[in-house]
C-alpha cells in the first residue's frame, strides 16, 4: 500500500525540491496509477535572469518526465507574501493526497510552509524532508537499486543546480541512511513503512 487515492499535489518551493526530497515515492505513486502533480511555487532564480528561468524550468520538467509528474508552475514573486497561487492549484487539483516541505532551514522553505498553512489549514499532509531532516518521520517509504536509479536520472536532469552542489549525491545519502536507521522507528515506535529496500524516503504525516 503506497498512499491512497486519485490525484497527489507536491507543493515544492524551488523547481528541484519535489525530486530531491520524494522523487522515489513520486515515481511509485504514478506507476500505481496515481496523478501526481508537481506545484513549483517559486522559479527558483532569485535575481530573476529570464533564461536562467527558462533553464530551471526545462530541467523540472525533464524530471517530472522521468518519475511521471505533471509541472504546475506557480512563479510566485519572491518577496513571498502571496498565497492565492496555491490556493488556486490546490483547488483546480482538489487532490487526496498533499505532500509539502516540511519547515526546514532554508529561508524559502520556511516561507512557503508558512504561507501554505493558510491554504493547508486542519488538512492532513505528508511533510518531506531536503534542507532539515526530519525529527520524527513516522512514514517510510522504502525502496530499491532499481528506483533509486531512476531517481538518480531525475536528479540529474538539474544540472545547473548539480554544478552548485552534488545534491544528488546529497539524496542518495540521504536515502541510504534513512534506509538503515528507519527500522527500529517502524518495528518498536508506531511509524509505517511501506515496501522494501535499502533505501528510504522519511515523511511526517501531520494534521497543519
Ligand atoms: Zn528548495
Amino acid at each position: 500500500m503506497l498512499f491512497e487515492g486519485e490525484r497527489a499535489l507536491i507543493f515544492s518551493p524551488h523547481p528541484d525540491d519535489d525530486v530531491f526530497g520524494m522523487g522515489a515515492t513520486m515515481y511509485m505513486m504514478a506507476q500505481k496509477g496515481i496523478d501526481v502533480y508537481s506545484a513549483y511555487v517559486t522559479h527558483g532564480v532569485r535575481e530573476g535572469d529570464p533564461e536562467r528561468i527558462k533553464t530551471r524550468k526545462s530541467e523540472a520538467e525533464r524530471a517530472c518526465g522521468i518519475v511521471g509528474s505533471k509541472p504546475i508552475f506557480l512563479d510566485v514573486d519572491y518577496s513571498l507574501t502571496s498565497y492565492e497561487e496555491m490556493k488556486d492549484v490546490y483547488e483546480k487539483v482538489n487532490p487526496d493526497i498533499v505532500f509539502i516541505n516540511n519547515r526546514d532551514m532554508h529561508p524559502t522553505h520556511t516561507r512557503v510552509f508558512d504561507l501554505a498553512k493558510n491554504v493547508l489549514k486542519d488538512k492532513e499532509v505528508y511533510l518531506y524532508e531536503v534542507w532539515s531532516p526530519l525529527k520524527k518521520p513516522n512514514v517510510i517509504v522504502y525502496f530499491d537499486e532499481d528506483i533509486m536509479e531512476i531517481k538518480l536520472k531525475a536528479m540529474k536532469c538539474h544540472e545547473s543546480e548539480l554544478k552548485r552542489r552534488n545534491f544528488a549525491e546529497a539524496f542518495k545519502a540521504l536515502n541510504i541512511y534513512r534506509g538503515i536507521l528507519s527500522e527500529p522507528f517502524v518495528r518498536k515506535y508506531g511509524a509505517v513503512g511501506i515496501g522494501k529496500g535499502k533505501y528510504a524516503e522519511a515523511f511526517e504525516k501531520v494534521v497543519l
